[in-house]
């Protein structure tokens, strides 16, 4: 069967076609800046890769019809999953659409507002696009929903949870489920006796402890801005720096907002860029912004992972993942570094290559804590995801 994974943001849409028999990716592309003058489509096929002007303004319908209609229409498509971002607490599996899922999506929209409307749009459009064929939404949230109380519930007056749904989320879940599943292959045991640590290291980053296919613990909560250092957001802090700042600045919540997850992170602290290439360069060079600020993303990924550990009765391995954990061999060498209390050893060699040789495993024989780099394939996961509901 032919699945199309479509992903919706505010002013971008990501498609892509899978082949599950041969779980093959078989059609890959992108349309931006929709709603923002002069659109580009660009998709790639085992023929290369092929790029058209979309008209002035295209929204994402009129993007979506020109996909179905020069891209799709030679597909036998036999379902299409979606991403959606948030499913709160209603949503602990993908599911097929149908009205009511849309309107308990809909009431997720406060709590992830940038995406989860984008997300309905994507739904509705495609919905009347591919009319004859199921529909059916994977949740970045849903692989975290196994998290028990203690470890998603913060300590604040409990009726903010039960009124208002304020509580540990999690995001990336996903990527975490579908290298929780990688990893069990590559170490050869049964997903029931599998527990690893896994670390999604992108723009975004969050690290997830999973034991026999569930998540136990994750970084991120409420929304994406807790938990690791990223690009350009904070992670933890003390949350009475929102008062302090108010206080010495003069600043709004609306700027404090902005600057935790617009300006900080990777780019607050190095003043460079939020781009972890960047900064490696940078610090190899000699500058002390650039290093500082990789220290600080080093020691919290490192402080983390040991911290989620108490999740798991064992751990088999901890995996990188995402562009700095399939690509940082220095990052990631530093975080196992950090990690030597777990007596994890690392190997030099197989780490420079990403593990390439050796099915993305990075430590020594030796070591106490085996490591893997996995790279991850978020659109094959939704894919398989619209399968597993459909059977
Ligand atoms: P997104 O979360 O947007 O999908 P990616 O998973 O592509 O992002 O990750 C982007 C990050 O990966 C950037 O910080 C980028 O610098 C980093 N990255 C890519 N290649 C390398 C590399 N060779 N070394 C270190 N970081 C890298």
């Amino acid at each position: 069967m032919n699945v199309l994974v479509i992903n919706c943001g505010s002013s971008s849409l990501k498609f892509a076609v899978f082949d599950l028999e041969k779980k093959a990716c078989i059609l890959k592309g992108m349309a931006e800046p929709l709603l923002g003058g002069s659109a580009t489509l660009l998709w790639e096929t085992e023929n290369g890769k092929q790029s058209v002007k979309l008209p002035e303004n295209a929204d994402l319908e009129s993007a979506l019809k020109v996909v179905a209609e020069k891209l799709l229409s030679v597909l036998d498509l036999g379902a299409v999953g979606h991403r959606v971002v948030h499913g709160g607490e209603k949503f602990k599996s993908s599911i097929l659409i149908t009205e009511e899922v849309v309107d308990q999506i809909e009431a997720c929209n406060n709590l992830a507002p940038l995406h989860n409307p984008a997300n309905l749009l994507g739904i509705q459009v495609a919905q009347s696009i591919f009319s004859d064929i199921p529909h059916i939404a994977v949740f970045d949230t849903a692989f975290h929903q196994s998290i028990p109380q203690e470890a998603y519930l913060y300590p604040l007056p409990f009726e903010f949870y039960e009124e208002l749904g304020i509580r540990r989320y999690g995001f990336h879940g996903t990527s975490h489920h579908y290298i929780f599943k990688q990893a069990a292959i590559r170490l050869d045991k049964p997903e029931s006796e599998t527990a690893i640590i896994s670390a999604h290291l992108g723009n975004g980053c969050s690290a997830t402890a999973a034991e026999a296919g569930k998540s136990l613990d994750t970084t991120m909560g409420l929304t994406p801005l807790e938990g690791l250092v990223m690009g350009t957001r904070c992670g933890d802090i003390d949350p009475s720096i929102h008062g302090f700042l108010q206080r010495e600045k003069g600043l709004r919540l609306k700027e404090i907002d902005t600057i935790l997850n617009k300006e900080s992170g990777l780019l607050g602290l190095s003043g460079i860029s939020n781009d972890m290439r960047t900064l490696g360069e940078q610090a190899e060079a000699g500058n002390p912004k650039a290093q500082l600020a990789i220290d600080v993303f080093v020691f919290r990924l490192a402080k983390a992972i040991a911290s989620l550990r108490i999740s798991l009765s064992h751990c088999d391995a901890i995996v990188f993942t995402g562009g700095i954990g399939e690509n940082g061999a220095a990052i990631r060498k530093a975080v196992l570094e950090r990690l030597h209390c777990f007596g994890c050893l690392v190997n030099g060699a197989a780490n420079v290559i990403h593990g390439k040789e050796s099915n993305g495993l990075i430590t020594t024989e030796n070591s106490a804590l085996k490591a893997f780099v996995i790279p991850t394939n978020e659109e094959l996961m939704i894919a398989q995801e619209t399968e597993h509901v459909l059977k």
